[in-house]
């Protein structure tokens, strides 16, 4: 490892962890990159103290800082960012100068890096929002295109067809991301003296696996004492016992966020809405849920007899938000809240022109705890002695996968790597980078055994298989919402690996499986760069996925996000088809020559309009115009809540 410093400045760096823009929070560090490491020093010259490093392989994008007229606290003026993990450091340099040589400099270090980000926000986080975009979540996918090797790009984003009027003229700020862990950037690896602790609550149960876990219990307090990487954190439960928890077990305990209340229900539409109160069939149930309109709620509410109407009947009331220099939110009438909670807590004991009171709060059914990323903090080999085997479940490209249970206890997939299939060293490698690759839409990957051969791969298990014979098994038994639900799980498992700069390079059914609540995950993302059997990687191959790649892929073998794009749209097709084959008429051969004359796939019968518009989107020639997952899933939302214009 070279140390050679390339680059050597006291610059000023913004605290990460507070939230206040006090001057307290801006201080001069000696910053030194080299090759592989962005470090800086508390800079007294005769005992220089390392606060903080960053390797540089962790860097998503380095770009300036847009000042949108914010007064900078501090006396340099000239702000950049580095954003690593789900961190954004924010550096000021002196000069207009300076700042160009840093920031060239970074870029040209990280420019072969797996994790550069497709979008990032131009202007800071400052004081829990975005400044560009005004999104609340610090994780919110970017709002402007992220070009590498350029200036800030200024190109907007293409149209998103089919959306409400209503949202494309508020102004609202794009959707939020797929869900990722809860809140604020992670370890500041710094001096901080944080005295405003970060206290979460459990959202389930976690049995600590190894002694350096902590336990959680549902509902439990926990104070954040490191955020060590973006799915582990260290914590203290209130016995003063310390150790690793997922990071996404827990939610930030603070009046707005509202994932710590049981009425709140993050990914529910109006449809699974009506159909939990329904279900419920009690007078005043209730649930809080994301409205389509991005960033903003709506409270539905049953009532089993709606005066002068007779029936039951569900009410969907948007709260509403004054704008003004305080937040406030009402419902039906003009009785103004500070927040949410508080408007949720007085239309419990008055129903103040809702159709009834908020009785009976109706929680989401899956609240199962989801998957961990891995089974402890940096954990990712696993004993093989720990795992049993029962049956088979299938077998591919890689070899056998079976059923099986680690430490007697948690049920597994279990993929044993045939030997010859797999350039297994390099797999071994990127495995620690596809652990930390977490996500409720994508099977998660919890670890291997790579100390023996064959090697195993061990992953979440799938109770219901592969998308594709899920469709084929089940054809001509789903309805609309089954299938928009099948597209949208896809598309938000998608949009996690496109924020990440992750390609996944083979998507299609084949390679989504289905667990017991019929959620549809993304699988084997990334693995095509390891399979050994030129068949499958040659794009003249037998086993080559022509069908499911667009021209610059069969042609060039460029990979992108917008590559995954056009497999995205006809894995749509085959969910509208319930996995039929596309071109199944045509050899691979026939469908480059097809595909590239500009023919596409048909309509499904079963898509309507607006899906086939989205297909057709994935397919446009030129990469660029293709939409984003995050575009997509925003897209497909709005045909679920019943909105989309036809
Ligand atoms: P490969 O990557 O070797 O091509 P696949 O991942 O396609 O193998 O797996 C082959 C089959 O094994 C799948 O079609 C599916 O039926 C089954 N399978 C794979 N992973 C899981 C899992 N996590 N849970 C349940 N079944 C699985």
């Amino acid at each position: 490892m070279s140390a050679e410093p390339l680059l050597e400045e006291t610059l000023i760096k913004r605290s990460q962890q507070k939230k206040r823009t006090s001057p307290l929070n801006y201080k001069a560090r000696l910053f030194v990159l080299t090759k592989t490491q962005l470090c800086y020093y508390d800079g007294r010259a005769e005992r220089r103290c390392r606060k903080g490093l960053i390797e540089l392989s962790r860097v998503r994008c380095v770009e300036i800082v847009k000042n949108g007229g914010e007064v900078i606290p501090c006396e340099n003026k000239y702000p950049f960012q580095v954003v690593y993990d789900s961190n954004t450091l924010y550096i000021f340099a002196a000069s207009h100068n300076s700042r160009s040589v840093w920031v060239q400099s970074l870029k040209k270090e990280i420019k072969n890096n797996m994790v550069i980000v497709a979008k990032f926000h131009p202007q800071f986080w400052q004081e829990g929002a975005w400044l560009c975009c005004r999104q609340e979540e610090k994780l919110a996918v970017g709002c402007e295109e992220y070009n590498l090797f350029g200036d800030i790009s200024r190109k907007p984003l293409p149209p998103i067809p089919g959306q409400h009027r209503e949202e494309r003229t508020s102004g609202r700020p794009p959707p939020p991301p797929p869900p990722g862990p809860e809140e604020e950037g992670e370890d500041d690896e710094d001096e901080e003296d944080d005295n405003n602790e970060q206290v979460v609550i459990a959202l389930y149960d976690f049995p600590g696996m190894e002694p350096h876990d902590l336990s959680l219990v549902q509902g439990g307090e926990y104070v954040i004492l490191e955020k060590c990487d973006v799915n582990w954190y260290k914590a203290r439960n209130s016995y003063g016992e310390e150790g690793y928890i997922p990071s996404n077990y827990v939610t930030e305990k603070k009046l707005n966020n509202l994932q710590q209340f049981v009425w709140y229900s993050k990914h529910v539409n109006r449809n699974k809405a009506e159909e939990l109160l329904r279900r419920e069939d009690k007078e005043g149930a209730f649930l809080v849920r994301d409205s389509s309109s991005p960033g903003a709620y709506t409270v539905s509410l049953y009532t089993k007899s709606v005066p002068g109407e007779g029936g039951a009947a569900i009410k969907h009331y948007h709260i509403k938000e004054i704008e003004g220099s305080i937040r406030q939110f009402y419902l039906a009438e003009k009785h103004l809240f500070n927040s949410i909670p508080d408007l949720i807590e007085y239309h419990k004991h008055n129903a103040a022109g809702l159709v009834a009171r908020l009785r009976y709060p109706v929680r989401k059914q899956d609240r199962s705890a989801p998957s961990t990323a891995g089974f402890s903090y940096a954990k990712w080999e696993i004993n093989p002695s720990e795992l049993t085997f029962m049956k088979e479940l299938g077998s591919g490209q890689f070899g056998l996968v079976r059923l099986g249970k680690w430490r007697a206890q948690y049920k597994v997939a279990i993929k044993a790597i045939r030997e010859g299939a797999m350039y297994e060293e390099d797999f071994i490698e990127e495995a620690k980078v596809m652990m930390k690759l977490s996500h409720p839409k994508l099977v998660q990957l919890y670890g291997m055994c790579s100390q023996q051969r064959p090697i195993y791969i061990v992953t979440e298990l799938m109770e219901l298989g592969c998308l594709l014979n899920f469709l084929r098994q089940r054809r001509g038994s789903f309805g609309l919402g089954s299938l928009l639900s099948i597209c949208q799980d896809v598309a938000e498992g998608m949009g996690h690996l496109e924020t990440h700069g992750f390609i996944h390079r083979d998507l299609a059914a084949r390679n989504c499986l289905v667990n017991d609540s019929l959620v549809v995950k993304v699988s084997d993302f990334g693995m095509a760069r390891y399979v050994l059997d030129d068949q499958y990687t040659t794009s003249s191959g037998a086993k080559f996925p022509v069908k499911w790649s667009p021209p610059e892929v069969f042609n060039f073998c460029k990979y992108s996000s917008k590559s995954d794009v056009w497999s995205y749209g006809v894995l749509m097709w085959e969910v509208f088809t319930e996995g039929r084959m596309p071109f199944e008429q045509s050899q691979n051969h026939e469908v480059v020559a097809l595909v590239t004359q500009g023919h596409r796939l048909y309509r499904p019968k079963q898509a309507p309009p607006t899906m086939y518009d989205i297909m057709q989107l994935c397919w446009h020639e030129r990469p660029e115009e293709r939409p984003s997952f995050s575009q997509i899933c925003l897209m497909i939302s709005s045909a679920l809540e019943g909105d989309a214009p036809p």
